[in-house]
């Protein structure tokens, strides 16, 4: 039996009258990725500011490792990694000036070079943020999320954007951060990189999840209701192409 890590209840968030999130319930096992997929507008962020106790729900029960979100916040706070919009990075700090700026919130002590070299961006030590590109800012958001050493990271769209070898980089990252022991939870829009990532998701429209299991399983089960693509599938996609033309290797360093 896999342990669970979060559980969700009876999940409701109103914004006034609108009902963004209504009444759902899961449970996140530790050390898998579990995705959060859903059109936009879903309440994917709603649900994950929630859970990351930056927002207030309406109703319903979220237990983070054994600690109540209504009575223990500051607990849950110590132990997730939320990854902030880059566009909230001072532009002028270098890498190193805004890791030590949040290991001082965080009121933890990190080795910056050490946490900078796990998202290979040790040779932008003492470049600012507003100089690295995409995929870098990227990368860099995600190494802030593990100042304090999360049992939890959350990633919100972690890849949208990104072309095609910085979204595999991210995923070889987001791979690396489960193997050492944390549960992740992200969302994102690419079917791919659920497939990719997630040992299992669960699908929101219009605040409800109206599906969770493994990829395979989904899609399995669709094959079951004697479902086809409506074309022939070739055995490569142009995606394959992109990335046989051009390598894998990033671009932006
Ligand atoms: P997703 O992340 O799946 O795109 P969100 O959780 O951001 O969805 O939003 C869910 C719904 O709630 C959307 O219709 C959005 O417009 C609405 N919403 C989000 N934040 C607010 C807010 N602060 N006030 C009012 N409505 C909001
Ligand atoms: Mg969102």
């Amino acid at each position: 039996m896999s342990k669970t890590i979060i559980s969700v209840k009876n999940l409701c968030k109103n914004y006034g009258d609108f009902k963004a999130v209504k009444d759902i319930s899961f449970d996140v096992y530790e050390g898998e990725i579990f995705g959060l997929l859903g059109p936009n507008g879903a309440g994917k962020s709603t649900t994950l500011e929630i859970i990351e106790t930056l927002r207030k729900k309406t109703s319903g029960q979220v237990i983070v490792d054994g600690l109540d979100l209504d009575t223990q916040p500051d607990e849950i706070k110590k132990i997730i990694g939320v990854q902030l919009q880059t566009s909230g990075f001072y532009p002028n700090l270098t890498l190193l000036e805004l890791i030590q700026l949040f290991s001082g919130l965080y009121n933890k002590k990190v080795d910056a070079m050490e946490l900078l070299k796990k998202v290979n961006l040790q040779d932008k030590a003492k470049n600012k943020s507003k100089e690295l590109s995409g995929g870098q800012k990227q990368r860099f958001s995600i190494a802030t999320t593990l100042i304090n050493e999360p049992k939890i990271v959350f990633l919100d769209e972690p890849t949208t954007g990104l072309d095609p070898q910085a979204r595999r980089n991210l995923w070889d990252l987001i791979k690396e951060i489960r193997d050492n022991g944390a549960t992740v939870i992200l969302t994102t829009h690419y079917m791919d990189e659920a497939e990719q990532l997630c040992g299992r998701i669960a699908i929101m429209d219009e605040g409800k999840i109206i599906q969770l299991d493994s990829p395979d399983k989904m899609i399995d089960d669709l094959v079951a209701t004697g479902f086809e693509r409506p074309k022939q599938v070739k055995s490569a996609s142009l995606e394959d192409v992109f990335i046989h033309l051009t390598g894998r290797e990033m671009r932006d360093e």
